[in-house]
């Protein structure tokens, strides 16, 4: 199946310049969402892991289902102010602008493995700041999995040294 298909490359959003890859095309279509999540499961179902952590808001829309899968749990990483326990933060700069993420304090327990999932990887920054609170928590990345990767970005030079994945890549 080509994923690549159903993504729909919107111009100049949210600003001037940047070609948006809208996921919501694929998600709409039973078939195709299935097939992602499915794709997700192989790239990881030979690790041995504890835990996806997604961050928000579409690493929730494809990291809950690949939990759900795959009998694990799913840890939210948020944008402030949304978690109602204690959190660790960290900010972090954007492909445009800037922000900063949130997590449970715990959320995860040291020497705990953690998938993480996202929709896209542009230059690394949302993942990066994510890999940052699941270790600075004890937690150990075995593997990072995209639905999208911008090569032209490179944001895996950024991840260097993790198991890094994507499904369709421009
Ligand atoms: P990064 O931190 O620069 O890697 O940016 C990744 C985050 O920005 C992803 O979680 C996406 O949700 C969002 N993002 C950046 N560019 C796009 C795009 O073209 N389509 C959809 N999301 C994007």
């Amino acid at each position: 199946m080509d994923l690549k298909e159903k993504i729909r490359v919107i111009p100049d959003f949210p600003e001037k310049g940047i070609r948006f890859k809208d996921i919501t095309t694929l998600l709409k279509d039973g078939e195709t969402f299935r097939y992602t999540i499915d794709q997700f499961v192989k790239e990881v179902e030979d690790k041995d892991f504890d835990l996806v952590i997604g961050p928000e808001s579409r690493g929730f829309i494809v990291g809950t289902p690949l939990a759900y899968a795959l009998k694990k749990g799913f840890v939210p990483v948020r944008k402030p102010n949304k978690l109602p326990g204690e959190t660790l933060r960290y900010e972090y700069k954007l492909e445009y602008g800037s922000d900063v993420l949130e997590i449970h304090k715990d959320a995860i327990k040291p020497g705990q493995k953690v998938i993480i999932a996202d929709d896209l990887l542009a230059t690394g920054g949302t993942i990066y700041s994510t890999i940052k609170l699941i270790e600075e928590l004890g937690g150990v990345v075995v593997g990072i999995v995209f639905l999208i990767e911008l090569t032209y970005l490179e944001g895996r030079k950024r991840l260097e040294g993790y198991d890094v994945r994507s499904l369709v890549k421009y």
